[in-house]
């Protein structure tokens, strides 16, 4: 089933108005209102909105006793300039949607529009508009929501657009698929003095140094696989901008990134026991925290296949990833409640990449990642 014309041309336009007015992750209020008042127009069986935030979920019902899919989109945008020039660029200093997310929510749009046209045979399926992706927080925030339970999923589908690849083509792969990370903030507690007479003070300006090389030395096996392990030292800050005074404050940020969350366990122990190595050494107090904490993304191999199968009937272009994406994905959530599959639909092999300031989703993919959902939606009900 395909998108008609002027259908196609509405979800445009509605993406390219999310496009101008992007809001950042946990203040999705206004968009989640926007997409609410849309999935009227598809009548759904149910609209559940504040889920887990600014989460709305539209839910369509078949006539049967079935399984219910669940179809992840994201609402959120991202912290940086939108410098694409074009017609429907944002209008909110320094906020954008370099990610993409407003494509993701025009394709579940549309993917709606189909599910009104040919309803589940039988069971459900569940489109939800999840907020806070970028932070690795919303899908946990979902999950955690009591509504959450009604829902229930016994499947769940997404997609992500990727530059680098030809327009319309689909990029698959079973096991494996995105990257564990999770953000490390170190804080090392010293006492400031005159600068003049640093020994009656602690500074943590060697610590820090020792800290950041050890960091650095923790990365093992540039390959992508069970052992793979990368520390990037993100930021560092010692002190004031004041040549009068000895620091007594240092902060070290770390992003830690592994393939497989037993790894990061790991690797957050022994980044752990570094920081601790060395506040001890220089008499320093220490403080640790996380932030943006995404788990890995594992596709079930069954539902790769079906994802394979679609992309041959609607005669797209397959490509069957060989490493997993370096990349974080808060989807990986999905994964640990039910069988779940990420699949990616090539944006276009010279399309600016995701998270470059120029980079807009390119509106023809809106059809083709609509077409993919619905069908595999379909199938995994028995609908086809
Ligand atoms: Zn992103
Ligand atoms: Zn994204």
């Amino acid at each position: 089933m395909t998108l008609p014309d002027q259908t196609f041309r509405e979800i445009r336009d509605i993406r390219r108005d999310l496009h101008r007015r992007p809001e950042l992750s946990g203040e999705e209020f206004a968009t989640a209102e926007t997409i609410a008042g849309h999935l009227q127009a598809f009548a759904p069986d149910a609209i559940l909105t504040g889920l887990g935030g600014a989460g709305v979920a539209a839910i369509f019902t078949g006539p049967g006793e079935g399984t219910t899919v669940l179809i992840r989109c994201e609402l959120d945008g991202l912290p940086i300039e939108d410098l694409s020039g074009l017609e429907h660029r944002s209008t909110i200093a320094g906020k954008g949607h370099q990610c993409g997310h407003d494509g993701h929510m025009a394709i579940t749009l549309a993917t709606a529009h189909l599910l009104a046209r040919e309803k589940p045979p039988r069971g459900r399926v569940v489109l939800l508009f999840q907020p806070a992706e970028e932070n690795g927080k919303g899908a946990r925030a979902v999950i955690a929501d009591p509504r959450f339970g009604t829902i229930a999923p016994d499947f769940a589908l997404s997609l992500h657009n990727f530059p680098g690849y030809p327009r319309h083509s689909i990029l698959a792969k079973s096991g494996f698929v995105t990257c564990a990370s999770r953000g490390m903030r170190i804080s090392l507690e010293g006492r400031t003095a005159h600068a003049s007479a640093p020994e009656t003070g602690v500074s943590p300006a060697v610590a820090m140094a020792d800290l950041i090389q050890r960091l650095n030395a923790m990365s093992a096996s540039a390959r992508l696989d069970e052992d793979f392990v990368l520390v990037t030292v993100v930021h560092a800050h010692l002190g004031e901008k004041a040549f009068g005074v000895s620091p007594g404050h240092a902060e070290v940020w770390a992003t830690l990134r592994t393939l497989t969350d037993e790894r990061m366990a790991q690797l957050v122990r022994r980044a752990e026991e570094n920081a601790r190595a060395v506040s001890t050494k220089h008499g320093l107090q220490l403080h640790i925290d996380y932030d943006d904490v995404f788990s890995a993304s594992v596709n079930d191999s069954a539902l790769t296949q079906m994802i394979r199968q679609s992309a041959g009937e609607l005669d797209l272009r397959l490509f069957d990833l060989e490493e997993p994406m370096r990349f974080s994905e808060d989807f990986g959530e999905f994964g640990k409640i039910c069988p779940s599959v990420m699949f990616f639909l090539g944006a276009g092999a010279e399309h600016p990449a995701l998270h470059n300031p120029d980079y807009d989703f390119p509106d023809e993919l809106i059809p083709t990642g609509a077409a993919m959902f619905h069908r595999t939606a379909l199938r995994l009900l028995g609908g086809n």
